[in-house]
């Protein structure tokens, strides 16, 4: 069964990409938090981050670094943004295929709720 972000990789589900090279997706979130909240997705299925293993060291990687390249292509770098992992029920993860969330445009408060 291929998970949501699989078939928007696969264009079978339309969504608004902002980015997108051999490893990873970026789509803007359809339930946006914050003015901008883009997803970072690997285009090879990790479920959560805790399913993570040595293996997927570089695509990790990757991911932290287009989330910050994407933060300052949207123009996030001088107001600031929060890069998100949702990891399993408590952490509110609702889509089982590994996504870095970043969000910004607004003051975002800390602890999160
Ligand atoms: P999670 O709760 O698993 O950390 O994040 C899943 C995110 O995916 C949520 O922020 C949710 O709004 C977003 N999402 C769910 N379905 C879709 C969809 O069909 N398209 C897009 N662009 N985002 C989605």
């Amino acid at each position: 069964m291929k998970t949501l972000f699989q078939k928007i990789i696969d264009r079978e589900i339309p969504a608004k990409i902002a980015h997108e090279d051999e490893k990873c997706i970026a789509i803007h979130d359809i339930n946006p938090q914050a003015p901008v909240h883009v997803l970072v997705i690997p285009k090879n299925p990790i479920a959560r981050i805790a399913m993570a293993s040595v293996d997927d060291q570089a695509v990790l990687g990757h991911l932290l670094l287009t989330a910050g390249a994407l933060a300052k292509k949207l123009g996030l770098e001088q107001s600031g943004f929060r890069v998100v992992i949702n990891n399993g029920r408590d952490g509110g993860e609702t889509v089982p295929h590994l996504h870095v969330h970043v969000l910004g445009g607004r003051p975002l408060a800390w602890p999160p709720g």
